[in-house]
């Protein structure tokens, strides 16, 4: 299993393989690996887990908050499995479990910067659906979202904005 240290950047490690054991990496807020049994990490408390997989046993897992977002992380990380030879219309992209729109009130200065528009006050982001629009934007069809708010299903999940210090930990891994 490998995990990075995360900044809230938008740098995707690409994992070749050969590794064993449980494997910290240097700074990094996504994983992109075709290796089998190799398993990617994030920890996440209301940021968004990005899991992505191409049928071909290509996948990727990041970590998504409102920086990552702003900074079009998803869109590069699409861009990466294009390098690959991995067409973004057979992406397959979940958004995990995270704060939802209604939980998640940031400054005007996160909003513009999430939206591209002008903002003057405070107010709600849905950082899934930005996600989603992202996604969509570059060409991915296969899309799902999480139900589940980490914020007001808290009883369940650990959340960040209310207080929580633990995290949950996102894992995807190719079997076949
Ligand atoms: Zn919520």
């Amino acid at each position: 299993m490998v995990v990075g240290r995360q900044v809230h950047g938008t740098k995707l490690l690409e994992h070749p393989g050969g590794m064993r054991g449980w494997v910290r990496t240097g700074e990094g807020d996504g994983h992109i690996t075709a290796e089998r049994g190799l398993a990617l990490a994030v920890s996440i408390a209301d940021c968004v887990p990005v899991f992505m997989a191409h049928p071909s046993g290509t996948i990727a897992l990041l970590h998504s908050g409102w920086r990552g977002t702003a900074a079009g992380f998803v869109t590069r990380a699409v861009a990466a499995f294009s390098i690959l030879g991995k067409a973004p219309t057979e992406l397959r992209v979940h958004l995990g479990p995270a704060v939802c729109g209604r939980c998640y009130e940031v400054s005007a200065d996160v909003r513009e910067q999430l939206t591209g528009h002008p903002a003057t006050r405070a107010g709600q982001v849905d950082l899934r659906s930005l996600l989603a629009e992202q996604a969509s934007a570059a060409g991915v069809r296969q899309i799902s979202m999480s139900p589940w708010c980490t914020r007001h299903d808290n009883d369940r999940f650990f959340s960040h904005r209310a207080g929580d210090a633990g995290r949950q930990v996102a894992v995807i891994m190719r079997r076949l």
